[in-house]
């Protein structure tokens, strides 16, 4: 038999945004010394989120480029832009930019 999708259960979410919390805390932590560690992190994190489809908050989602799953530090491997109603984040790692709203 297949795997089905059942309905998401209530915990599914809480679990996964503890181990993507834990995640970036390392990330952070080894950044200065092991950037490529980072990228691995990053990396689980996001893999952690899309399989268990759980949407991450910004917080977490602007943390990573969307474009190689670099785990980003502003200011360190990305240039942020401000362009009319939108920051353009470029990430220093593939050069793609990502774009948000501006508050
Ligand atoms: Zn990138």
């Amino acid at each position: 038999m297949s795997r089905m999708r059942k309905r998401d259960k209530p915990w599914v979410r809480d679990m996964v945004m503890q181990r993507v919390e834990r995640l970036f805390t390392l990330a952070a932590a080894e950044f200065r010394l092991h950037p490529g560690l980072c990228n691995r992190y990053a990396l689980l994190a996001r893999r952690l989120s899309m399989r268990h489809r759980v949407r991450l908050p910004a917080e977490f989602r602007r943390r990573m480029c969307r474009h190689c799953g670099s785990y980003l530090v502003h200011g360190a491997n990305t240039r942020v832009r401000l362009a009319g109603a939108h920051v353009t984040v470029t990430c220093l790692e593939c050069g793609g930019r990502m774009r948000y709203p501006y508050r």
